[in-house]
């Protein structure tokens, strides 16, 4: 064991221990480590390990900010570990070599290599007429100067923006007062990095009467101007300054010396600047470059930002971080953040967060701006959860959650705060979920029964038998329907499954029982459509208490005058039964004699209000929503958590599984054809266009010329018809109607056959530019055929080479499976934008992640556990929980 080291660990121990305050030993640790040296090194074979040690320990004493402290003393510490174990000799070569030959005179260093000035010109000139290639060449893995990890999911660093737009009310955080630069002075040879001669005085911290919900300007540094802009955040009062979360962190918790940088690293380097220098590239822009050394070695910063150069002083020293890059084996980094280090380090030397900005908003000046209000204010955050709660689920308390999700110490403890906040959404949000279903179930609705003679009068007047699946979820709703409390049900299948014969049959038992059902479509051609094939089922069956037939009508947006005002009057006297519609069913005017069942068709289409103002039709009905959409048990359990769940997962018996083929556009031949020899064995086929017209900038083919184009030259003996959403109601109804009716063998088409629509004998689906649609409307489409007795094919056209569309492609390609497609979706897309959370009516989540199943789960247990003995949260000790649930559900509408 080496003596040197373990005195020096020693004397480390005792300093942390002592809460880094530099009183370990007399004088300091840089004058420790000043004697220490000689001895060590003639003990110790690892010089570079010791060059890091002793420059990080004479940097010490200058750092004011404590947990940068005690990540500067846990490096030492590891490096000190290394060389216990490294034995003498086998020292590791430093990573970036050659080492550039270190210029003997001050002067000389001053002058930038003779090759950095043209590449830093190719590089970041920005001169478009120039040939311009990176100038780096990534160096072989071969070469002594590592590759290191490039974590691409890390943009590059913001650069320092400290041009204030507008009349900063402040000067901006983390510049230093203006004022002349020292004379530049000698570089020694090797040197504790130097104190600014002037340390700034910290600022106050500031309190408030109002506390969290005083607006943003009582806090020093804003006034009006800037106010405003913080409102473009969303940002009005501190607690919202408080909650206003990063988006992310750059990680310049690493920190390095100079002789161990590792390409691509994201780091923080601790020197001095020794030479500064700015000059003119191309026609207006300025590269201000600075040599920095930190006694391992030296290094260039560079900065296509002018105002880098007031900021920096010659021969003093900061935390510079960014991304290691290199010009020809000497390491660079590129448009570095940079503090001095008599302040928090707020940007460098840690997990720094990154904010969402505006304009006139710097990254510097918010940091600045939340270090002095979380200081001031996270301890004025009450605590709104009971503390049982918050210690049974191991928790932070609130304030420290608050401070360390904007200023984290390590990544555990950004993970122990990003837990405490999303814990509180989940929380209030379950809480929120088990009192809806609560007051929704404390409704009463009226019974509607269905006997086993009533279902079979139904069955029977079917084409088909039902299957299974099919049985099972009806017997569930069936059972739902007989109660007394409103159903609540989300019926859930894949494409094609036959969703709609079990929602018909749900309300066949409205009819039957005198009173009337509704179903609720998301497109016009969708409701005609189901408006036809109800028409056919219900036809032939008598209405159970009137002499006369089931009688169907349809109310969309495109009706109008006597046919609309006939409709209406039919509803409301109940001469109507059942009653099939768009968004028209909602609106106002529309009554209805006595409605029991509603439906809602492809309810993610449609948003909280639109379900709810269904629902206002009658007196509390039962309520079916279906989806071909799986749900991820996340959304079950919040967006969902009051509904009850029927999967159909099974297919009518008899189909193929439809055959998919991803072609280019060169192959495009091949396709028509097999269209063809389709057509000519009389089956019909779609095929599906981007976008409406032909844009400018977009080379998609238009559904409205490819159409014309189709039918003179393609395919000149066939009937090729065209459907898009802007064509008017009748219009669309008349080509749809003709389609189904096989009087048609093509229909060129936009994304408006989407969903719903079914044709049996169509039997193809041809999708052009099918990188640009998304998995679930790519399955959807996939899902207009296959819906018979045929063989079915998905044609997908592209040319796509890079980029998700590829995934997605594959993926279609190599399933069917809409549960499997919806899991690659989800991973691929992420939960909010996947089921559109924003309208399902879940309020909107700021810390919590959907995916984060485990903290979900927690946080419903807790709430179910608190909802039994308190479900309406009267007690004293649950007053401000109350409160913090009323307002975040009051961003929210009805959940189901
Ligand atoms: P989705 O679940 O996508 O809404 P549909 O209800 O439109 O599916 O049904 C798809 C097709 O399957 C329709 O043509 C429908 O008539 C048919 N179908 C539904 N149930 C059965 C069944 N049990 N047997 C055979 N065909 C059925
Ligand atoms: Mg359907």
């Amino acid at each position: 064991m080496d003596n040197a080291i373990s005195r020096l660990l020693k004397v480390l121990a005792l300093e942390k221990k002592q809460g880094h305050r530099n009183k370990a030993v007399i004088g300091g640790l840089d004058k420790f480590v000043s004697r220490w040296e000689p001895g060590a090194r003639a003990e110790v074979n690892n010089q570079p390990a010791m060059d890091e040690i002793v420059s990080l320990l004479l940097a010490y004493p200058a750092i004011e900010d404590t947990a940068m402290r005690a990540r500067i003393l846990d490096q030492v510490i590891r490096r000190a570990g290394e060389i216990d174990a490294t034995a003498p000799g086998s020292a590791p070569a430093p990573e970036f070599a050659p080492a550039p030959a270190p210029p003997t005179q001050t002067e000389a260093a001053l002058e930038p290599p003779p090759h950095t000035s043209a590449a830093e010109t190719t590089a970041e000139g920005a001169k478009p007429e120039k040939p311009r290639e990176r100038e780096t060449p990534v160096p072989a893995p071969s070469k002594p100067f590592q590759a290191g990890q490039v974590d691409t999911r890390a943009a590059t660093p913001a650069p320092v923006d400290v041009r204030p737009s507008g009349k900063p009310e402040i000067a901006p955080i983390g510049l230093p007062p203006a004022e002349r630069a020292p004379e530049r002075i000698a570089r020694p040879p090797r040197e504790a990095p130097a104190y600014p001669h002037e340390a700034p005085a910290p600022p106050r911290p500031v309190t408030s009467p109002l506390g969290l919900d005083a607006p943003v300007t009582r806090l020093p540094a804003i006034g009006p101007a800037y106010a405003q802009k913080l409102a473009k955040l969303g940002v009005h009062t501190v607690r919202d300054l408080l909650y206003l979360l990063p988006t992310r962190y750059d990680d310049f918790s690493q920190l390095r010396t100079i002789d161990r940088l590792k390409w691509g690293e994201e780091v923080t380097v601790i020197g001095t600047v020794w030479d500064l220098k700015s000059r003119v590239i191309g026609e207006d822009r300025r590269l201000v470059t600075a040599v920095v050394g930190d006694g391992t070695g030296e290094m260039q910063m560079s900065w296509f930002n002018p105002f880098v150069e007031r900021q920096l002083h010659t021969g003093h020293a900061y935390a510079f971080s960014g991304k290691v890059d290199n010009y020809r084996h000497v390491p660079v980094i590129r448009n570095p953040q940079f503090e001095p280090l008599d302040r928090n380090q707020l940007s460098t030397g840690r997990l720094a967060p990154v904010y969402p900005l505006t304009e006139g908003i710097s990254m510097q000046w918010l940091r600045g701006v939340l270090d002095r209000t979380v200081k001031s204010f996270a301890a004025e955050a009450s605590d709104f959860l009971p503390e049982e709660v918050r210690r049974q689920a191991g928790l932070l308390p609130l304030a420290e959650a608050l401070t360390q999700i904007h200023f984290p110490d390590n990544h555990e403890r950004l993970a122990a705060a990003h837990r405490r906040l999303s814990f509180d959404e989940f929380f209030v949000l379950q809480l929120g979920v088990l009192a809806a279903r609560r007051r929704f179930r404390g409704a009463t609705a009226r019974s509607v029964q269905c006997d086993d003679a009533t279902l079979a009068a139904f069955t029977a007047a079917l084409p088909f038998e039902l299957t299974a699946a099919q049985r099972r979820a009806l017997s569930a709703i069936r059972g739902d329907l007989a109660q007394t409390v409103p159903m609540s049900r989300l019926l859930q299948g894949d494409v094609g499954s036959g969703k709609t014969a079990v929602a018909a049959a749900a309300l066949w038992s409205a009819v039957a029982n005198g009173t009337q059902g509704a179903i609720m479509a998301p497109t016009e051609i969708l409701a005609e459509q189901h408006a036809r094939s109800f028409g056919k089922m219900f036809e032939n069956l008598p209405h159970p208490s009137a002499d006369r037939p089931v009688k169907v009508v349809l109310l969309t947006g495109a009706m109008r005058g006597a046919e609309r005002a006939e409709a209406l009057a039919a509803l409301a006297s109940g001469d109507a039964d059942i009653a099939i519609g768009t968004h028209a069913l909602i609106q106002g005017g529309v009554a209805f004699r006595e409605l029991t069942v509603a439906v809602v068709d492809e309810q993610h289409r449609f948003g909280v209000e639109q379900r709810a103002a269904l629902r206002q039709k009658g007196v509390q009905p039962h309520m079916l929503v279906m989806s071909a959409t799986p749900i991820p048990r996340s959304l079950a359990l919040t967006v969902y958590g009051d509904l009850d769940i029927s999967v159909i997962d099974e297919m009518p018996a008899g189909r193929t599984p439809i055959k998919t083929k991803w072609l280019t556009a060169s192959q495009r031949e091949r396709a028509y054809d097999f269209i063809r020899r389709q057509a000519a064995s009389g089956r019909q086929a779609f095929i599906i266009y981007p976008l409406v017209e032909e844009t400018e900038n977009s080379e998609a083919r238009a559904a409205v010329e490819e159409h014309a184009r189709l039918k003179q030259t393609i395919f000149p003996d066939l009937r090729v018809e065209l459907l898009h959403g802007r064509m008017r109601g009748e219009e669309k109804d008349r080509v749809m109607r003709a389609f189904s009716a096989g009087e048609s063998d093509v229909l060129v088409a936009t994304s408006v056959v989407e969903v719903g629509i079914d044709v049996p004998n169509a039997t193809v689906i041809m999708i052009e530019g099918a990188e640009r649609f998304g998995l679930a409307q790519l399955h959807q489409f996939r899902g207009r055929v296959g819906r018979g007795e045929y063989p079915s094919y998905c044609i997908l056209i592209s040319d796509a080479t890079e980029g998700d569309g590829i995934k997605r492609l594959q993926a279609l390609e190599s399933s069917t499976d809409g549960f499997a497609l919806a899991q690659i979706d989800l991973e691929m897309r992420g939960p909010g934008d996947f089921f559109g959370t924003r309208q399902s009516g879940l309020p909107p989540l700021h810390a919590a992640q959907l995916s984060d199943l485990r903290t979900l789960e927690d946080a419903r247990a807790a709430a179910q556990r608190m909802f039994e003995v308190d479900p309406e949260l009267l007690r004293p000790e649950h007053r401000a929980l109350a409160a913090q649930v009323a307002d975040f559900w009051q961003r929210a509408g009805d959940v189901s």
